[in-house]
């Protein structure tokens, strides 16, 4: 890469990750070439960051806010467009490097694009793999790209497995915090309110994956995750309460040793690990003083507290369209929860009948799959979430 700027995009550039990926950039502006950048209602934000970094296009996800966007970049040159289809544009636009950042099962189509025309793909959304996992790393190998993890407990095992042979790797555990219920009575959960379940004890992330923490559908998508992008079977996938949050992930070797990847939870070490490897270069992360911090703590969690763990075990013994089943219904439970419709423990029991539902109909065992099926399957998911849901209310 010496010599030429790298041409990178990022999708879901305003929100969490799409802003650390953006802090980054700014660091090293000399290095990148920004091609485009998406966002979706704050437009302010991502009209102030395409002027700053010079990108070539920018694109909101609503329609409705295009003459917003084409106002806030006039006499810039730089282009605005508005939708679905121009995020998959975007995302399609030469680049080497791109960031997948939306939340939900909205990144997959433009995270295909961007796969599509051989970009490296830098993947937070792991939506994007727990929907469509053979179908994204079938993209990947066809068009010779990349996919690079950036949740923080994949970007840990990938640094894990640097230089070992795969076929020697025993198990692998993922750390979770455990959320802000960890510690709460069990009968307290039944209460807990959106405002509560957003507020984590360690990170600061958006307000969905933080809800998706407290419940842990976050580290059930992170199991199908590590399942669909190393290949390991499930039953060598574990997951380890670790309220410290320092470290991410562990590999154990058949040699009885294991490799575990310690950082502080700053999002920017995963970001920067996928954006400049192979290289490894200086981020802007805290140093941890483990003599300070003084002990890392491990626990295995409570099936009851957390039953979206297993919900995710029979996901992956289910295979085909089950993932995209799962994390369709799993957005909507959280969407009904946030809105006040169900109770926090509500969406896991909506999860569970609507997988129970969707399988019988035949949907989620399906074998071969194409975007139009895993789309067709998200579909049928969020109505069956929401008829789950009023027939509760009824
Ligand atoms: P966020 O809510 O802060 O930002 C989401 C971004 O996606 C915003 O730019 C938003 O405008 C855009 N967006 C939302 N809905 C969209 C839609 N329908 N179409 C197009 N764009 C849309 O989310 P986040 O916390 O940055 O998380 C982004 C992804 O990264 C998620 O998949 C999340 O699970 C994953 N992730 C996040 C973290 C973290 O620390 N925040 C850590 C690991 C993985
Ligand atoms: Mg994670």
């Amino acid at each position: 890469m010496t010599g030429r700027m790298k041409r990178i995009s990022i999708l879901g550039a305003t929100g969490s990750i799409g802003q650390s990926t953006i802090d980054l950039v700014r660091r090293d502006k000399g290095a990148f070439d920004v091609v485009a950048l998406t966002g979706g209602r704050n437009i302010a934000r991502l009209a102030e960051d395409a002027r700053a970094l010079g990108a070539a296009l920018a694109v909101t996800a609503h329609d409705d806010l295009l003459d917003d966007l084409r106002a806030a970049l006039k006499g810039t040159g730089i282009e605005a467009a508005a939708g679905s289809a121009a995020l998959n544009e975007a995302a399609a636009r030469p680049a080497d490097w791109v960031m997948s950042a939306i939340v939900g099962a909205a990144g997959l189509a433009p995270g295909l694009a961007a796969l599509g025309q051989g970009a490296t793909l830098a993947l937070a959304n792991k939506e994007t793999l727990v929907a469509a996992g053979p179908l994204v790393m079938a993209a990947a190998r066809a068009s010779g790209a990349r996919v690079l993890p950036v949740d923080s407990e994949h970007s840990a095992i990938f640094q894990a497995l640097r230089g070992e042979d795969p076929d020697t790797v025993d198990r692998v555990v993922i750390t979770a915090s455990g959320g802000a219920f960890r510690d709460w009575p069990l009968e307290r959960l039944a209460r807990a309110t959106p405002l509560e379940a957003a507020t984590h004890p360690n990170w600061d992330m958006g307000q969905r994956i933080t809800i998706d923490s407290a419940s842990m559908f976050n580290k059930a998508l992170e199991l199908i995750e590590a399942k669909e992008l190393f290949g390991f079977e499930p039953e060598r996938i574990e997951v380890l309460i670790h309220p410290e949050s320092l470290v991410h992930a562990l590999v154990g070797f058949h040699d009885g040793g294991m490799i575990a990847h310690v950082g502080p939870p700053d999002m920017r070490h995963a970001i920067g690990h996928a954006m400049y490897w192979p290289r490894r270069t200086a981020l802007p992360v805290a140093r941890l003083d483990l003599a300070e911090i003084g002990q890392l703590s491990f626990r295995a969690p409570d099936p009851r507290r957390y039953p979206a763990l297993g919900l995710a075990r029979q996901v992956m013994a289910a295979g085909g369209l089950a993932g995209a089943v799962f994390n369709a219904a799993k957005e909507r439970a959280l969407d009904h929860f946030i809105a006040g419709h169900i109770g926090f423990c509500h969406m896991s029991e909506v999860v569970e009948e609507v997988l129970a539902r969707q399988m019988t109909c035949g949907h989620a065992g399906a074998g071969g799959f194409g975007l139009d099926e895993v789309m067709s399957a998200d579909r049928g998911a969020r109505l069956c979430a929401d008829a789950v849901v009023v027939e509760r209310q009824g």
